[in-house]
């Protein structure tokens, strides 16, 4: 299947059933965390010799959305999911966002106000964990569904790869030259005097700073995972944004950029669209980076997915990857995950976590409880090693 590849689609959003605790110690936390602790760090038993040369006796995560609500971070399908609190909500198309003009103003209006909001969010305690866990050896690499950029920024020496892209960055739909987001915010600001205006009494109000989606609702305000902002009575059609820069000072044979005055786009351009550096949904998969998780599926010898209801395609592939390739698998989400059932059809009554485990508790609480069970261990083996030499 490696030739095929990876379209982003549109969440699977039937309701997911609720999951069976694998082992079924592992619901109280101590329980879980010791099943966790089992299948990090156990002995291998599935792996073959000859699977066993290509295969690092390492953990590859696979995230998602749920990682990154202890962030502030909204995810879609959680007790406070976009999807859960905004039934209507339906995100931009890829083939929307480049052929249409109005699209993207009202795309970059919401992404300019919700900026500062994920340019303010943090990772936190469970990314810290991840650091961690590469730092003792366990993992090998993190493959993240989130676009946050949360993981390269809490661990930089464990590689991560960002399967749907970076909201960090923008970069040009022509050129493909990439742009700093940071940078293009204030662009936007100076384009839009009334939109940044706005943007200021809100964070002024504090209708930016609160974390709770109810609350942000009761405001007139809510926050998408991919960063988005909506603001009711809001005119998007005033928005207003730059294109390519490089394609403007010299459009490709052929192509045209029109500007304004203020050097903002106008409709009838032909290059020189700026996009997200995100996979939006419609859109492939870059394929290095498709390549490069594959790859990372395949020398792996288990796959933990972490805070993801694997709906997207994308995620939901790798772990069915993993699975036909006979790695151990360990899914720690609240709430259902999609075809969970088949994914642990094998496993057997004798399993205490090395086989797999299924977790439903937090990963803010889990994985900090993981790593300082392993850290523990660690330091018995080393002192016993101690007390033998001596
Ligand atoms: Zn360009």
């Amino acid at each position: 299947m490696s030739g095929v590849p990876m379209l982003m689609r549109i969440p699977y959003i039937s309701p997911l059933p609720p999951p069976r605790i694998i082992p079924a110690t592992a619901r109280p936390l101590a329980g879980a965390i010791a099943s966790l602790v089992d299948f990090l760090v156990a002995p291998l038993e599935k792996d073959t010799a000859a699977a066993e040369t290509r295969r690092n006796g390492k953990t590859v995560l696979l995230t998602g959305a749920g990682i990154s609500v202890a962030s502030g971070l909204a995810d879609y399908r959680g007790t406070n999911g976009t999807y859960t609190l905004n039934k209507t909500y339906r995100p931009i198309y890829y083939s929307e966002f480049l052929a249409n003009h109005e699209a993207r103003k009202r795309y970059w209006a919401r992404s300019f106000l919700g900026w500062t909001n994920l340019a303010n969010a943090k990772p936190n305690g469970a990314h810290e964990a991840v650091r961690r866990l590469g730092e003792l050896g366990i993992l090998s690499r993190v493959i993240t569904q989130n676009v946050d950029s949360f993981h390269p920024h809490a661990h930089p020496a464990l590689p991560t790869t960002e399967l749907h892209g970076t909201l960090a960055q923008v970069h040009c739909t022509t050129c493909k030259t990439p742009y700093p987001r940071d940078a293009f915010q204030s662009q936007l600001e100076a384009l839009n005097p009334s939109w940044a205006d706005m943007l200021r009494h809100l964070i002024e109000s504090g209708a930016l700073s609160t974390e709770d989606p109810h609350e942000r609702a009761e405001r007139g305000l809510r926050t998408n995972p991919d960063g988005d902002l909506e603001l009711k009575g809001v005119k998007y059609t005033t928005f207003r944004y730059p294109p390519c820069p490089a394609c403007l000072q010299k459009p490709p044979p052929g192509e045209t950029v029109l500007v304004d005055a203020d050097g903002a786009s106008q409709a009838g351009s032909t290059a020189g669209v700026l996009k997200p550096a995100v996979v939006m949904f419609g859109e492939n998969v870059n394929a290095a980076v498709k390549a490069e998780a594959e790859e990372a599926i395949d020398t792996a010898s288990r796959l933990l997915v972490v805070g993801s209801s694997l709906a997207t395609y994308s995620a939901w592939r790798l772990a069915k990857r993993a699975k036909d390739r006979g790695l151990a698998l360990g899914m720690l989400n609240l709430g259902g995950v999609r075809g969970e059932d088949e994914f642990f059809l094998d496993v057997t009554p004798e399993n205490t976590g090395r086989q797999a485990v299924r977790i439903e508790i937090d990963a803010l609480q889990v994985l900090p409880g993981a790593v300082k069970a392993i850290e523990e261990l660690k330091r018995i083996h080393i002192t016993g090693n101690e007390v033998r030499r001596q």
